[in-house]
């Protein structure tokens, strides 16, 4: 192979398009799935494209393109989050309002896959053009999206205070106050409580039943964190809490390492500050890359899709991988890390926990009824713990990586769903 096929052949350019498709295929096989059923499923049912103008706060006029993409609603309206990155592209949320599908499958909510995304750096825009832009978007969808449609949340770089604006927009549009329209929200317009730690929590409950079942307990478990948003940074607090040395941690700006374990506190108040990279110099990893390949009880990849690629799968030393990110770990890097005898959490059930916790938010919308932390989280842990077994009997059944397993547990469920609504 020459350089350029090599370089061409990357896994990094691997589309996550492709990825899930690859996914559902693998799943299906094992089960035996009729090819019409699978042909449905490797595609979304509907894809929305807009473009929508915001005026600046310079004066300009600046027009942003944006997508909803809904998989697949046999079991319940589309569910998912909305991304603000620059990188968002068509294919990406695609694939993300797929895997949707699958987690809500593997965690048993009555809901289809959702996603949506609008290229934009929101770090480059003030807090009205950043309002601005979430209401224009909403505004550009809301003849899709729906307490009984289609249900966005956050995602990537998008706050409680988006979602908070766009609830508003809907309402507005509708000309009644609509809670159910999307999760994620601040608490005192409809919010659940914990719903802003839900995917942390959730996958920290997988990580517990994963390290049970090899005998071992979170008590001075090692960690290394790529991402500090919301998953990363809360799932580094709960473990941290519960005995976890957290070792490693990273951003986009850089990442830090230190075998004896990093000032937890120090890191998060530079990352609401001067940003992380101020923490102390002899803990800055050269490469943060590097991260990936630590020597660690547990890795988690909480930021973006493919970081875990065939280029580096076999040089991964964590014996668990809980993906808090979606999509992290390419197809080929998957075979790797199976072989290798790594357990991966797959993201369809690891991170599970957000959406699951965004479904007890909206079934409170509805009902008008709020419930306390205390039932919240217990709910969310019965959910997890369950869910989680669920894979991984099967997983020990078929002999397959748990993403298989948990794929074909949803694939189960939503095939069902086609062929009680007639169709197939
Ligand atoms: N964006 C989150 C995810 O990827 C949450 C989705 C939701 O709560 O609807 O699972």
């Amino acid at each position: 192979m020459t350089m350029l096929q090599e370089e061409l052949e990357t896994t990094e350019n691997v589309n996550p398009y492709q990825t899930v498709q690859t996914q559902i295929e693998t799943a299906a096989a094992i089960l035996g799935l009729e090819r019409d059923i699978v042909e449905i499923l490797k595609r979304p049912k509907r894809v929305l494209c807009v473009n929508f103008s915001v005026k600046m706060d310079d004066g300009s006029v600046r027009v942003f393109e944006g997508f909803r993409s809904q998989h697949n609603d046999a079991i319940g309206p589309t569910k998912g989050g909305i991304r603000f990155h620059p990188d968002v592209n068509m294919d990406e949320v695609k694939a993300l309002s797929m895997w949707m599908t699958f987690k809500c499958g593997v965690v048993n909510l009555p809901y289809g896959g959702g996603k949506g995304g609008v290229i934009c750096d929101p770090h480059t825009l003030s807090k009205g053009e950043l309002e601005r832009v979430s209401r224009g978007f909403m505004e550009a969808i809301a003849d899709i999206v729906g307490p009984e449609k289609d249900i966005p949340a956050p995602d990537v770089y998008t706050t409680p205070q988006i979602m908070g604006w766009m609830m508003d927009t809907f309402s507005r549009i509708k000309g009644s106050f609509s809670p159910g329209v999307i999760t994620g929200k601040p608490l005192i317009v409809g919010g659940s409580k914990g719903r802003n730690e839900a995917t942390a929590r959730g996958c920290v409950f997988t990580i517990a039943e994963a390290l049970k079942d090899a005998g071992k307990q979170l008590q001075n478990a090692t960690v290394a964190i790529q991402g500090f948003g919301n998953a990363g940074r809360i799932a580094a607090t709960l473990l941290a809490a519960q005995g976890c040395k957290i070792v490693a941690v990273s951003d986009s700006k850089g990442a830090l390492y230190n075998p004896q374990g990093l000032d937890l506190a120090q890191v998060t108040q530079l990352k609401d500050t001067t940003g992380i990279m101020n923490y102390d110099a002899r803990y800055h990893l050269q490469n943060p890359q590097d991260i990936l390949e630590l020597d660690v009880d547990i890795l988690i990849p909480a930021a973006l899709e493919n970081v875990i690629t065939r280029k580096n799968a076999d040089k991964i030393k964590a014996r668990i991988v809980a993906e808090a990110a979606n999509g992290p770990t390419t197809p080929e890097a998957d075979k790797v890390l199976f072989q290798k005898g790594i357990l991966v959490i797959p993201d369809i059930l690891a991170n599970a926990g957000g959406v699951t916790v965004s479904y007890f938010e909206w079934v409170q919308n509805l009902m008008n009824y709020y419930w306390s932390e205390e039932e919240v989280n217990q709910k969310l842990r019965d959910v997890m713990v369950h869910s989680y077994r669920a894979v991984h009997d099967l997983a020990a059944e078929y002999k397959t990586d748990f993403r298989t397993a948990a794929y074909m547990i949803s694939l189960k469920r939503v095939t069902e769903a086609m062929k009680a609504r007639g169709w197939v």
